[in-house]
C-alpha cells in the first residue's frame, strides 16, 4: 500500500481511533470491522486470495511493504513530535526492559493465566477423538463447535492480555500515573472479557459431556479464581470504556 493511501485511510473519519487497542483481534466475529483502520488496511492489502496465503511469497512481500511504509510514517510522526527514536533503545533501556519483562512473566497472575493455556491444551489433546465424534453427532447443534472455537480463541489471548496489563500497571506506578482510564485497565478489561466468555463456553462443553468430567469443573473454578484475582488487582478494569465497543457514542 502506498504511503499516501495509508495516510488517507488513517485520516478517514469513519474509523474509531484506537479501536483495535482493546479488542480481542477476532476480526471474523467483530461487529466493528467497518470502523477499524487495522481491518481495512488488511482487507485492502490482502484481498487477493493469493496474497492471503501465508505460504505465498506475495504475502511476505506485501507484509514487508506495509512494515516499511509504517516505519516511514512512524519516523515522520516522531520527527513532528520531537521524539528521537534512536535514543529509545539504548543498552540501559534494553536491560531495563528485559528485567521488567522477567518480572511480568513471574507475576502470579501471568503464571496462573499461562497455566490455564497449557491446561486447556492438555485437556483438548486428551479428548481430540471424543470431540470429533461429538461434533459430528451433534451437527445441527452449533453451540458445541462454537464453544470449542471460543475456548481455543481465548486460550493464549488471556495470558497475553494479563501480562500486558501487569506490565502496564508497573509502568504506570513507576511514572506515578494513577488517573483513570489507563492502558492497563483496558488490557485487564479485554482479558476479563476473554475469561468471562471462556467460562461460558466451558459451561456449554460441560452440558455436552456425559461422563461428568470433573476436570471441566476444575477448569471453570480455576478461571473464576483468575477472574476474581484480576478484578482485585485491576478494580477499575470493568468500568474502562473501550472505544467502539463500550461507548454509548460509537464515535467514542
Ligand atoms: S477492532 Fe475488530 S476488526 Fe479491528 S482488529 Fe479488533 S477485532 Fe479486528
Amino acid at each position: 500500500m502506498k504511503r499516501d493511501r495509508l495516510k488517507k485511510l488513517a485520516a478517514d473519519k469513519r474509523f474509531i481511533s484506537g479501536i483495535y487497542n482493546y479488542c480481542d483481534r477476532w476480526c471474523e466475529r467483530c461487529p466493528q470491522t467497518s470502523r477499524c483502520l487495522n481491518f481495512s488496511v488488511s482487507e485492502e492489502e490482502f484481498s487477493d486470495p493469493e496474497t492471503r496465503d501465508i505460504q505465498n511469497d506475495a504475502f511476505w512481500k506485501k507484509l514487508s511493504g506495509v512494515f516499511q511504509e509504517t516505519l516511514e510514517l512512524l519516523k515522520e510522526s516522531a520527527k513532528k513530535w520531537g521524539v528521537d527514536l534512536e535514543t529509545l533503545d539504548s543498552k540501559g533501556d534494553l536491560e531495563d526492559i528485559k528485567a521488567k519483562d522477567a518480572a511480568v512473566k513471574n507475576h502470579v497472575l501471568s503464571r496462573a493465566a499461562k497455566r490455564y493455556s497449557g491446561w486447556v491444551e492438555d485437556w483438548f489433546q486428551e479428548r481430540e477423538t471424543l470431540f470429533f465424534e461429538m461434533a459430528a453427532a451433534a451437527r445441527e447443534e452449533v453451540s458445541l463447535e462454537e464453544a470449542i472455537e471460543v475456548i481455543r480463541w481465548y486460550q493464549y489471548f488471556i495470558c497475553a492480555k494479563v501480562m500486558r496489563a501487569i506490565h502496564g500497571k508497573s509502568e504506570e506506578e513507576e511514572d506515578g500515573f494513577d488517573e483513570f482510564p489507563n492502558d492497563s485497565d483496558g488490557s485487564a478489561k479485554i482479558a476479563l472479557i476473554g475469561i468471562d466468555r471462556s467460562i461460558g463456553a466451558w459451561a456449554v462443553i460441560q452440558h455436552y459431556l456425559t461422563d461428568d468430567d470433573k476436570e471441566v469443573i476444575d477448569l471453570i473454578a480455576f478461571l473464576d479464581s483468575l477472574r476474581q484475582a484480576m478484578e482485585e488487582t485491576f478494580p477499575e478494569a470493568r468500568s474502562f470504556i473501550r472505544p467502539g465497543f463500550d461507548a454509548t457514542d460509537p464515535s467514542g
